[in-house]
């Protein structure tokens, strides 16, 4: 099949190189001149597992391009899949200024049948307003052609998301038409060998189901943090609790793990998103309000707690944080903790000494040109002569420091951990005042 993917950040590049590796044509158009001229030399501008041997398979192989001309992509793909950004307004609103700039391109240019897909995640009503940009388009230039737009989000994971594509828990198809409903089923053929997972249904169920499996993967967060502080308050510890309600499979153990807030470039902008669509509608959702607010709290807590053993001037202070990207197997730092916790520090005077396995480029990126941020090339070295070490993201490689060696490092033998990586008694016997989660 020839498919062209516009937009080739984490969604776009990973579906482009995906459908390429099961033997499709695939074309991918991006405006960043410059990401596309690093994609044609087969350099990956993110980290993701496995997507580098992927897209260099499918350039070596002939199976995937990259480009810049939106005309030549119209031209090339039977399939049109949207996948630009959809970052939060200052209401919280998604804007879709990006979606229907792709959309008015696509109207210039048409000139025989496509689908076009839109996989960026936005609110109920977005594929009409896709559909009628494309229309309004083709009506100035008098061009009569067919076109039909689907809403088929995407549920991929950062950091698992090559995966994630290959192997999908589910595949939503929005559609009205039938006839659409069965060449995305054979588009995505490839990939539902085991059992069928394409759930077709209409459009606005489909751009719903996203925002309600985000939201609802943000609330248990929140929830279990919100519990956490409670736990802490009564003595309780949040780590036998959470195994202690997992084990019910009403429940379940997965997403129910404590820390320092969500963060990313999704679980944020998409509650806010969701709640924005409330709001318009004068529909009250409370529930869907307190898990941003827990969040926002939450992502605070970290600074509170060195705060409560250090003081709140922390001039001289100097300060190890381990772990930058908003999660493990990403450099993805947008909305991180650690940035929110990071200027907390910087606003009380301190340094900080940070090491990240990945983030780093990333890091100094955002933290340019600010000395009170230095970089150390292992996690050990961000540890000397620091009054606290702080954890924000729980990497496999913090899993089992050498602690002993830590405490001789560390001015002050103090670690504030905001994933509940270690076990308390270790780090006692080790000599180390311990500060998590939820835990006594
Ligand atoms: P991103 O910011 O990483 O990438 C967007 C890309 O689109 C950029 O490379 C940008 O240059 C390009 N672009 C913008 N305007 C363009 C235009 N007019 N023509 C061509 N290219 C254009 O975004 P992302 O993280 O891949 O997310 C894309 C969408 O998918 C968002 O709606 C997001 O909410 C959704 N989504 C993201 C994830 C995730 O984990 N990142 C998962 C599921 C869904």
């Amino acid at each position: 099949m020839r498919i062209t993917v516009v937009g080739t950040g984490y969604v776009g590049l990973v579906t482009g190189a995906c459908l390429a590796q099961v033997g499709n044509q695939v074309l991918c158009i991006d405006i960043d001149a410059e990401k596309v001229a690093r994609l044609r030399a087969g350099e990956i501008p993110i980290h993701e597992p496995d997507l580098p041997e992927i897209v260099r398979s499918g350039i070596d192989g002939g199976r995937l391009h990259f480009s810049t001309d939106i005309a030549e992509g119209v031209a090339h793909g039977e399939f049109l899949f949207i996948a630009v950004g959809t970052p939060p307004e200052e209401d919280g609103s998604a804007d879709l200024r990006y979606v229907l700039q792709v959309a008015s391109d696509i109207g210039k240019h048409l000139d025989q049948p496509r689908i076009v897909i839109n996989k960026s995640t936005v609110p109920v009503g977005t594929a009409e307003k896709v559909r009628a940009t494309i229309q309004a388009e083709l009506d100035a230039r008098g061009a009569k052609i067919a076109f039909s737009v689907v809403s088929n989000p995407e549920f991929l994971k950062e950091g698992a998301a090559v995966g994630d594509f290959m192997k999908p828990d589910r595949i939503i198809v929005g559609t009205d038409e039938e006839a659409v409903a069965q060449r995305m089923r054979d588009l995505y053929a490839p990939f539902n060998r085991n059992h069928d997972r394409v759930l077709v249904m209409d459009i606005p169920s489909a751009e719903l189901t996203k925002y309600a499996a985000n939201v609802l993967l943000a609330t248990k967060i929140s929830f279990m943090n919100e519990l956490a502080g409670l736990a802490e308050r009564l003595g309780a510890d949040i780590e036998h609790v959470r195994i202690g309600i997992g084990s019910d499979p009403r429940i379940g153990f997965d997403f129910i793990y404590p820390g320092c807030g969500y963060g990313g470039s999704c679980f944020p902008k998409d509650v806010r998103a969701l709640e924005h669509t409330a709001r318009e509608l004068g529909y009250d959702a409370p529930l869907i309000r307190a898990v941003e607010s827990v969040n926002n709290a939450q992502k605070q807590v970290l600074e509170r707690k060195l705060v409560e053993e250090l003081g709140a001037d922390l001039q001289g202070k100097e300060i190890a944080v381990w772990g930058l990207a908003f999660k493990p197997n990403t450099d993805d730092m947008r909305e991180a903790p650690s940035r929110t916790l990071i200027d907390g520090l910087r606003r009380r005077g301190a340094t900080i000494r940070a090491y990240d396995p990945v983030s780093m480029t990333e890091a100094k990126r955002i933290y340019a040109k600010m000395p009170e941020i230095s970089f150390c090339e292992d996690p050990y070295a961000a540890c000397d002569g620091a009054d606290a070490l702080m954890i924000c993201t729980e990497w496999q490689i913090f899993r089992s420091p050498d602690f002993a060696d830590l405490k001789r490092r560390l001015r002050h033998p103090l670690i504030i951990d905001g994933r509940n990586l270690y076990d308390p008694r270790l780090l006692k016997a080790a000599g180390l005042q311990y500060r998590a989660i939820g835990r006594p």
